[in-house]
């Protein structure tokens, strides 16, 4: 077995703390990594507060993942020791059902997908899988991405989660010049959108609850703001978006959002709120609208990420912590107070 160290909590009401534990041998087609950053994804907390129901402690978060390849084994081909390494939300999944075909793994139809975390390991030993926010991980090389050597590594490890989340719906509808996106919530998730729509060519206004983000937001690239809060400003946008990115992590009004639809236009979900929301289904009828979700991404889906945002020079904006400030810095996205996305700095579990 493999020691690692990392930072867990043992219940929904504790806060993580130090904790030593081991993680499988190498097998023949797995890399183990020394992680140097770990990314804060909102659903870490979800989960470490048992908000989705399920987990299982103690739980080691963290699924934004790069590092530096200490070992291959005897089967891997792809990577090489010394190798830079990103890891995201996934670490396993059957690989021969028609979805892990199509590069759609987060969706295996034999349920063999395996979460970085909070997930049990069944296409290995059975055990309870830990993630990012730790010394070092063990992963099949086929869940594991390249880090193009143009990108920042210090801020890369947003992309494995928030960045793959964002792309992947705005790739699948074909967002491009001409269109006008709305990104509601300026979080993690949310300042990818923009980022990643404005670089496909769309008109980007950002829908936010925060009256003082409005600054950053033109920083991203959006050319308008709407504040959620304010009436008058919701009527200026009715009919108003083809696409709106929903990243909203508390329970809300779909309603609202939908009638800043044009006709036909598409609202997709990526927030995961913890409790279901009530939809008027006259909000989707008049003018034939969608409302639909996204799943984070497939690894190839998530390598043509890494890769479009080394063409366009994307990167998430972030603050580098060390792991002792975890708690505290769980307690600042809670309150929307993050710009924009909090990268651990894994090197500091050894103090
Ligand atoms: P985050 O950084 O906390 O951003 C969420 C944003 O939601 C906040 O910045 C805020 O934006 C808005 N918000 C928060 N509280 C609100 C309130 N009370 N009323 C209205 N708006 C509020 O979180 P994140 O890491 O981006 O994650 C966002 C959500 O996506 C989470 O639920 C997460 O679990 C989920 N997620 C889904 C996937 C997927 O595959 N679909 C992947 C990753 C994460 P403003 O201040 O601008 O209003
Ligand atoms: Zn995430």
């Amino acid at each position: 077995m493999i020691k690692s160290k990392g930072y867990a909590a043992k219940d929904s009401n504790s806060k993580l703390e130090y904790w030593e534990f081991e993680r499988r041998e190498l097998g023949a087609n797995d890399v183990l990594i020394d992680i140097l950053y770990s990314g804060i994804c909102h659903s870490d907390i979800h989960q470490v507060r048992d908000e989705w129901g399920g987990t299982q402690y103690p739980i080691v978060p963290g699924h934004e993942i790069v590092g530096r390849i200490s070992s291959v084994g005897t089967a891997v081909t792809k990577f090489k020791k010394g190798d830079l390494a990103g890891v995201g939300c996934m670490v396993a999944s059957c690989g021969q059902c028609e979805n892990c075909k199509s590069d759609q793994q987060q969706f295996c139809l034999e349920k063999k997908t395996v979460w970085t975390y909070n997930s049990k390991d069944v296409m290995h030993d059975h055990t309870f899988t830990f993630g990012g926010y730790s010394s070092n991980i063990v992963v099949d090389a086929d869940f594991v991405l390249h880090i193009p050597p143009s990108l920042d590594i210090k801020k890369v490890a947003p992309l494995l989660c928030a960045g793959i989340t964002t792309y992947s719906p705005l790739k699948r509808w074909n967002v491009k010049e001409g269109h006008r996106v709305g990104v509601l919530g300026l979080g993690g998730l949310g300042h990818m959108a923009v980022k990643i729509a404005v670089a496909m060519g769309a008109e980007v206004t950002m829908i936010s609850h925060s009256p003082r983000k409005k600054a950053d937001a033109t920083l991203l690239g959006a050319q308008h703001f709407l504040n959620t809060n304010d009436p008058e400003d919701i009527t200026g946008f009715l009919g108003y978006f083809d696409f709106i990115i929903d990243t909203v992590s508390v329970p809300h009004d779909y309603n609202i959002y939908l009638n800043l639809l044009k006709t036909r236009g598409v609202h997709i979900c990526v927030g995961i709120p913890a409790s279901p929301m009530e939809i008027d289904g006259r909000s989707i009828m008049g003018g034939n609208k969608i409302l639909t979700a996204s799943s984070i991404g497939g690894i190839q889906e998530t390598q043509d990420m890494l890769n479009f945002c080394a063409q366009h020079n994307i990167l998430p904006e972030t603050e580098m912590i060390d792991i002792e400030y975890v708690n505290e810095a769980y307690q600042r996205v809670l309150d929307s107070d993050v710009k924009y996305r909090f990268v651990i700095d894994m090197t500091s579990i050894d103090g």
